[in-house]
């Protein structure tokens, strides 16, 4: 475990530092962030202005430990980054590790991006493809409940990588649905799966993807085991917690500025269990309209 003073000192992004300095005094948690690329910025290092605080920080967790300082140069394979992540503790589970090596995330991420640099990427509509250690936090965090033949449902899907590797996970006798209300992106997303190794549960159904408004979730196939919300809800919806199973588990960023990924557990008679896992930051859960004008 870190203290404060180190952690600021191993951010490697001199812009983001003034910033993020204001919120650690705001938080008690301690986990990961990792510094982005300089894609992510609003302009040039060149001409020094401000970055795009919102997408850089965008599906990252806020904090990062000094060992976590992101080394472009090996980062060039899904493998590397997988054991990167396992390097740094970040995956621990071998089941999780071998969906995220079988899911090559550069079928998902645009051309010329870095695709296994471990930060959000744009994905256009002022969108992001979530941080590779975000997505191996949500799969460990939701893996019990992705056992074979479970049902999952994936809100805000964006390009479509982790609906593709919760289907893996719950193989072809379980359904992974993914919900998106940007219809270009749901069909990006079908043809990134196609060419992944996700392919085969798209064509027999087990995995399908959706144009909806996510906040209604997927009623058609409730009730789930599993729930990953991929945008920060302003509160938690109602209706996806009606459509967790008893014993099922949802993993969702609420808030808004100041974001929390609560780990939502429905108990087998019913209530509700609710723990903050860290301090994060996502594009906001909200309408089509509301997102595309932002
Ligand atoms: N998890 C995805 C995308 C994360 S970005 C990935 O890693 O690829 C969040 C996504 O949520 C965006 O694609 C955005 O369009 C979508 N979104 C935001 N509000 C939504 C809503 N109300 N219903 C469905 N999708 C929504």
């Amino acid at each position: 475990m870190m203290n404060l003073s180190s952690t600021m000192k191993a951010y490697g992004c001199r812009y983001c530092v003034s910033p993020l300095k204001q919120l650690l005094h705001t938080t008690n948690h301690h986990l990961r962030f990792r510094p982005c690329s300089p894609s992510l910025f609003s302009s040039s290092f060149n001409n020094l202005k401000l970055p795009n605080f919102n997408l850089l920080l965008t599906s990252n967790s806020f904090f990062f430990t000094m060992e976590h300082l992101w080394d472009r140069s090996g980062m060039n394979t899904n493998k590397k980054m997988v054991e990167h992540l396992q390097q740094y503790g970040v995956i621990s589970s071998e089941k999780v590790a071998r969906v995220m090596e079988t899911i090559d995330r550069a079928l998902f991420v645009p051309d010329k991006t870095p695709a296994y640099a471990d930060c959000p990427q744009e994905i256009g509509y002022n969108a992001t493809i979530s941080a590779p250690h975000m997505h191996a936090t949500c799969l460990q965090l939701l893996e019990e409940k992705l056992q074979p033949g479970m049902h999952a449902l994936d809100v805000g899907s964006g390009t479509g990588y982790l609906t593709a590797c919760f289907a893996m996970m719950v193989g072809p006798q379980g359904r992974a649905i993914g919900v998106e209300h940007i219809p270009e992106l749901v069909a990006s997303s079908i043809n990134n799966i196609e060419k992944s190794a996700a392919a085969p549960l798209l064509k027999k159904g087990s995995l399908s993807m959706h144009v909806g408004d996510g906040r209604e979730g997927w009623p058609e196939c409730a009730p789930y085991d599993a729930i990953h919300v991929g945008a920060a809800a302003p509160e938690m919806p109602q209706a996806l917690l009606d459509q967790l199973k008893p014993g099922g588990r949802m993993v969702i960023p609420v808030g808004n500025i100041f974001q929390d990924l609560k780990v939502v557990d429905k108990n087998p008679d019913g209530s509700i269990s609710i723990r903050s896992e860290s301090s994060v930051r996502y594009v906001p859960l909200t309408s089509r309209d509301a997102q595309l004008q932002s």
